[in-house]
C-alpha cells in the first residue's frame, strides 16, 4: 500500500506517540474515580492536576482557571450559553464574527430563537475582523464579543488582542475560540485579554473528546453539565481521566515542539501555495497571505468541483478537505468563503490541505506532481 499523505490537520491531528505512551496506564491500570479518597483515587487525581497544570503553562494562565470539558464543542457552547444565561438580567446583545466555527454559530442561532439578539459582524476579503466594528458594535446591553482567534477554514488570524483591549475597556465578557491555535500557535490569555477561551485536545496531537476551557477568575457564567461537583461545581461529570492526561501530555509536547513546528510549515505552505498557482491557472487563495496559520493551504480552483478534487487526490492517497469538514458531505456553499465575498460558484472548487508534525517535503510534491493533472481532466469532463 501507498503511504498515506495526511493533510487535514485543521479536521484532526493523530495521536503524538508520547501523548499515546502517556495515557496508557490511565486506561488500563489507573482506573480509579478521582472524587474518591482512596489511594486509586488520589493517584487518578494527581494525574488529573498534573495535567491542569500544563494545560495552563501552554495559555499563560493559572490552573485554578482551567476547566476540563469534552471538547472544542462543549467550550465554545459553555461560554455563549453560560454566559448568556448568567448575564440576561444585564442585556441580551452578543458580538461574533460571520466566520466562526458552527460550534459558536450554533448555538448563538439557538439565543436568538430565545429572544437574545446576535450581531455577526463582517469580513473583509482576506478573512480579517475589524476591531474597529466590535468597537461599533458594543451597545448598553452587549452581554458577550466572541471572536475566533484563527479560522478553521482559512487559517486568517484575527486581532484578538486588539479586540480584547476594547471589550476590557468596554466592560464586556470576551470569548476566543483557540481552538485552531492553541499548540499549534502562540496563545497568551493575558496578551488577549479574554475572559474565555475554548481548546480541544485532538487539534493538538491529543485523544478526541477531550477539551479545555479557559475561564478567567471571577468571570460569571451558568453550567450546562449539571450534577456532581468535579471542576469547583462548574462542570459536572466523572473526569475522562485518559483523555486529561493525554490532553495534558499534548500541551507539554507542544511548548517542546510548537516553534520548529511552526518555521517548517511555514516553508512548506509557502511552497504549495507558489507551486499551486504555478503550476494550474484560474487559482486563487483564500484567507490571508501573511495573518495565517503556519499549516494551512485554502485555494479556490476555478471550474472544477472540491469534491471531484478531493476524490481524486484520496485516489492517490492524499487526504485534505473541501471546505470544512463540517460542511463536507452537503453542497451548502463554504460561509466562510461566501463571507470573504467568494463568488458563490468559486467557493464549489475549494480546497484546503492543512499540513502537521509529520507532513514532508515529499509530501507537498507529490501533491503539486499530481494536483494539475486531476484539475486539468476534470476540467476537460466539466460542461461549464
Ligand atoms: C474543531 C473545532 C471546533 C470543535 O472542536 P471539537 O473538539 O471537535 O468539538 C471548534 N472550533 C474550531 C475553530 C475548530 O477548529
Amino acid at each position: 500500500m501507498e503511504e498515506l499523505i495526511y493533510l487535514d490537520h485543521a479536521a484532526t491531528t493523530p495521536v503524538h506517540p508520547r501523548v499515546r505512551e502517556a495515557m496508557m496506564p490511565y486506561i488500563s491500570d489507573y482506573y480509579g474515580n478521582p472524587e474518591t479518597l482512596y489511594s486509586a483515587g488520589v493517584t487518578a487525581s494527581e494525574a488529573v492536576e498534573d495535567a491542569r497544570g500544563k494545560v495552563a503553562a501552554l495559555i499563560n494562565c493559572d490552573p485554578s482557571e482551567i476547566y476540563f470539558t469534552s471538547g472544542g464543542t462543549e467550550s465554545d457552547n459553555w461560554a455563549i450559553k453560560g454566559t448568556a444565561f448568567a448575564r440576561r438580567d444585564k442585556g441580551r446583545h452578543i458580538i461574533t464574527s460571520s466566520i466562526e466555527h458552527h460550534a459558536v454559530l450554533v448555538p448563538c442561532q439557538f439565543l436568538e430563537k430565545e429572544g437574545f439578539d446576535v450581531t455577526y459582524l463582517p469580513v473583509d476579503s482576506d478573512g480579517l475582523v475589524n476591531p474597529d466594528d466590535v468597537k461599533k458594535a458594543i451597545r448598553k446591553d452587549t452581554i458577550l464579543v466572541s471572536i475566533m482567534h484563527a479560522n478553521n477554514e482559512v487559517g486568517t488570524i484575527e486581532p484578538v488582542g486588539e479586540i480584547g483591549r476594547i471589550t476590557r475597556e468596554a466592560g464586556v465578557p470576551f470569548h476566543v475560540d483557540a481552538v485552531q491555535t492553541v499548540g499549534n500557535y502562540p496563545v497568551d490569555v493575558r496578551e488577549m485579554g479574554c475572559e474565555m477561551l475554548a481548546l480541544s485536545a485532538h487539534k493538538l496531537y491529543g485523544p478526541k473528546g477531550v477539551g479545555a476551557m479557559y475561564l478567567r477568575r471571577g468571570t460569571r457564567i451558568v453550567q450546562l453539565m449539571h450534577g456532581g461537583g468535579q471542576e469547583k461545581g462548574k462542570r459536572a461529570g466523572t473526569h475522562n481521566v485518559p483523555g486529561i492526561v493525554g490532553l495534558g501530555k499534548a500541551a507539554e509536547v507542544a511548548m517542546e515542539e510548537m516553534e520548529p513546528a511552526m518555521e517548517r510549515d511555514a516553508k512548506l505552505r509557502d511552497r504549495l501555495i507558489d507551486g499551486i498557482s504555478e503550476r494550474i491557472t484560474g487559482t486563487r487563495l483564500n484567507g490571508h497571505r501573511e495573518k495565517r496559520l503556519p499549516n494551512n493551504v485554502n485555494v479556490c480552483v476555478e471550474r472544477v468541483e472540491g469534491e471531484a478534487m478531493l476524490l481524486s487526490l484520496d485516489m492517490k492517497g492524499i487526504s485534505c478537505s473541501s471546505g470544512s469538514a463540517c460542511t463536507t458531505g452537503s453542497l451548502d456553499p463554504s460561509h466562510v468563503l461566501l463571507a470573504l465575498g467568494v463568488p458563490v460558484e468559486v467557493t464549489h472548487g475549494s480546497l484546503r490541505f492543512t499540513l502537521g508534525r509529520l507532513t514532508s517535503e515529499d509530501h507537498i510534491n507529490h501533491v503539486l506532481d499530481v494536483l494539475p493533472g486531476i484539475v486539468e481532466k476534470l476540467r476537460r469532463m466539466s460542461p461549464v
